[in-house]
């Protein structure tokens, strides 16, 4: 970064801990928007190219938060949040922490109950982009948190990107966060796994991505759009009329068959289909594919 960005009188002061890729593009953003920036990083170089910008080094994190009412927190993990915040219990007091590494609901809590004891406002929030797009205006953050932390903060916050504040149960930032992820993953797997199938019978992937993205979209995305199945998964209602899950089973099986004949890997088609015969074995052989919704939920009261 060599930009040089003047800070505003009227920017307000912002801390922030926590120097990695995703830190150094919060910390940019927020000296390009005229905020007064204290950055704090265990390796204090990285915050070299930010200071000559226009920021300030703080020698401790805890320094870092005493310069502002609102420090964000980037760090690895929660872990490493306690571990560079232990030694900073004075200066934590009646500030607010905006935490944004990625981890689990449960550590989201503990979180909070740590924060409680130390007298700061918290909230918890995770990063729906990479880097790159940080400061965008269509770059996703999302909050879990006390709706009044959120609103005290919110102008700050709107700097990073598009703020979606989800509820005051602290875990639904990172629980959102890793729906979405879950929901990338597996289409990124489908689709690649696909392109291999095709790359058996030495089909470039470029050939391929034509066909298949200007089917996918308009034909599974768009066609009965899948928000408009959201409905029917919140009353339970798959009706079969369309297609059964009997007669998806038979496609999974072809997936499945045809992945070994083509000497592609065939464990995640295998999945697939073990998923719908178990759905199947339910008793909801007659229902639409949907109906494997109920056994994703129902895996919850088995854990
Ligand atoms: P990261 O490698 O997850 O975190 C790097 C930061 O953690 C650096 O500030 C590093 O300090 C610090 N750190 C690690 N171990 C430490 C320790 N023992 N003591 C003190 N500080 C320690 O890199 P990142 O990409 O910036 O990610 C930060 C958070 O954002 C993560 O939770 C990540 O999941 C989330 N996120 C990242 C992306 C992305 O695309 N990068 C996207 C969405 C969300 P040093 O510089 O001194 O090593």
């Amino acid at each position: 970064m060599n930009t040089q960005y003047s800070v505003d009188e009227q920017g307000e002061h912002v801390s922030l801990v926590g120097l990695g890729p995703m830190g150094t593009a919060l910390a940019e953003a927020l000296l390009k928007n005229g905020h007064s920036l204290t950055v704090w990083n265990r390796t204090p170089e990285k915050a070299d190219e930010l200071v000559a910008a226009g920021a300030r080094r703080a020698q401790t994190a805890a320094e870092a938060v005493a310069a502002s009412p609102m420090t964000i927190v980037c760090l690895k993990d929660y872990e490493t949040m306690y571990r560079v915040f232990d030694r900073a219990e004075q200066a934590l007091d009646s500030r607010a922490l905006v935490n944004l590494n990625s981890g689990t609901p449960a550590e989201a809590h503990a979180a909070l109950a740590w924060s409680a004891e130390r007298g700061i406002d918290y909230l918890d929030g995770a990063i729906m982009v990479p880097p790159p797009l940080v400061g965008e205006p269509q770059a996703v953050f999302l909050y879990s948190g006390e709706r009044r932390v959120f609103d005290h903060h919110r102008a700050r916050l709107s700097d990073l990107g598009d703020p979606r504040y989800l509820g005051a149960d602290i875990g639904l930032a990172v629980l959102y966060n890793t729906a979405l992820l879950d929901m990338m993953y597996a289409t990124l797997n489908g689709w690649l796994h696909a392109t291999a199938l095709l790359d058996s019978a030495n089909v470039p992937a470029q050939k391929f991505a034509e066909l298949a993205l200007g089917w996918f979209m308009p034909t599974v995305v768009g066609y009965a759009s899948l928000a408009e199945q959201a409905p029917d998964l919140d009353a339970a209602n798959y009706p079969g009329a369309m297609g059964t899950l009997e007669m998806n089973l038979n496609a999974l099986e072809h997936i499945t068959r045809t992945s070994d004949e083509q000497g592609v890997w065939s464990d995640q088609p295998r999945l697939m289909k073990e998923i719908a015969e178990r759905a199947v074995t339910a008793g909801y052989g007659l229902h639409g594919y949907r109906a494997i919704y109920e056994l994703f939920k129902k895996e919850r009261s088995r854990s």
